[in-house]
């Protein structure tokens, strides 16, 4: 028999682009559809050829061939296979119809989802700040899961090889008639594996695996911080038989250290000085990520002067410079003072003082600036 030229089954003129095709396909689809006509035959036939030449002329390739060889083309193997297979079929209709009959109905079935790969996993890792400039090798235990030794992974009280299903015998699919399709389902019996366990073991309840925790090294790169992830390929959950197993994402957090708090690759940090060594200045040590190292304090130095220690931060896994070391310097009040230390004091007061506000230049600007508020105040 001759068969209609496919533009003029789908009533769309040769240029016709990929949306007009669908467009027209799935107006022809609804009508012909065999759950809107049962028992219609001239509907179904119509239906068959609709869907094939949609089929055909939604392919590049098909179309290609068919645009210049016709029908004869694709039979030639031009484009392809036959049509009745439940492959190219069930594409098609997960593609149009998903939105139009809700997914499962049109015939999402032939696409199961197949062996799931293992979930990942997140591990939250606390690093001293140490750790996380120089980096570091940690230990950690996860959960994994190991074959169960009592049924040899088989999930069978007598450790030997479950039976086949019967419902698929051993297939794990199983065809279903719906309508005018045949899907593949993925049997429901044994949810795909094709074999059936009776007398499950009692040591993993069937599972054939059991629960156990791995020790795993995770390498901490020099100067990660608190945010950052390492990502372990494949030390996540193990997937079905024949999946991927997931990731393993370990999140860092430094916790605050003692005397630096860091800022990127900055670090700061705060240094007491004495009364004496700020008026007369001196020698400070402060500490540093590579040990001690001693800066000069000027004389008469203030509380919140800061010096900047150039290098001495933190190397960066994403920078190529290391940052600086900001150290504050702030000025200790002496406290138990002994009566003669006082006495020193009380006369170093008195000299201080007569210099009228020379040694203390910030107080007595403020002071000034006191006296006037007071007679705005008071006028
Ligand atoms: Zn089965
Ligand atoms: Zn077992």
């Amino acid at each position: 028999m001759s068969k209609r030229d496919y533009y003029e089954v789908l009533g769309v003129a040769k240029q016709a682009g990929d949306d007009e095709l669908k467009k027209a396909y799935r107006k022809l689809a609804m009508k012909f559809h065999p759950d809107r006509n049962p028992g219609d035959k001239a509907a179904e036939e119509q239906f068959k050829e609709v869907s094939e030449a949609y089929e055909v002329l939604s392919d590049e390739n098909k179309r290609a061939v068919y645009d210049q060889y016709g029908h004869e083309g694709l039979n030639r193997g031009g484009g392809g296979g036959g049509f009745g297979g439940a492959g190219g079929f069930a594409d098609i209709f997960g593609d149009v119809f998903a939105d139009i009959f809700g997914g499962n109905g049109g015939g999402g079935g032939g696409r199961s989802a197949g062996p799931r790969r293992g979930a990942d996993l997140r591990y939250m890792m606390e690093l001293s700040l140490e750790q996380a400039v120089f980096g570091a090798t940690e230990s950690i235990r996860i959960p994994t899961w190991s074959e169960c030794e009592s049924c040899n992974g088989h999930g069978t009280a007598d450790g030997k090889k479950p039976g086949a299903c019967g419902t698929c015998r051993g297939s794990g699919q199983v065809r279903v008639q719906q309508g005018f399709f045949v899907l593949q389902q993925t049997c429901p019996q044994c949810r795909g594996r094709g074999s059936l366990v009776t007398d499950p073991c009692k040591s993993c309840r069937g599972a054939g695996k059991i629960r156990r925790e791995k020790t795993l090294e995770v390498k901490i790169p020099a100067g990660v911080d608190t945010g950052d992830r390492i990502r372990l390929t494949g030390e996540g959950e193990p997937g079905d038989r024949g999946a991927s197993s997931g990731d393993l994402y370990v999140q860092i957090t430094v916790k605050p250290h003692e005397i630096f708090e860091r800022d990127g690759n900055d670090l700061h940090c705060s240094v007491p000085i004495s009364v004496v060594t700020a008026a007369l200045g001196g020698k400070l040590k402060v500490p540093t990520l590579d040990g001690e190292v001693e800066i000069d304090i000027t004389e008469g130095v203030q509380s919140g002067k800061q010096f900047r220690l150039r290098g001495r931060g933190v190397r960066s896994i994403r920078t190529s410079g290391p940052g600086d070391l900001y150290c504050t310097v702030f000025v200790e009040t002496p406290v138990h003072l002994t009566k003669q230390q006082k006495e020193l004091l009380r006369q170093l007061g008195e000299t201080l003082d007569k210099s009228g506000g020379k040694h203390h230049p910030e107080a007595s600007s403020w002071l000034g600036k006191a006296k006037r508020f007071f007679d705005d105040l008071t006028q």
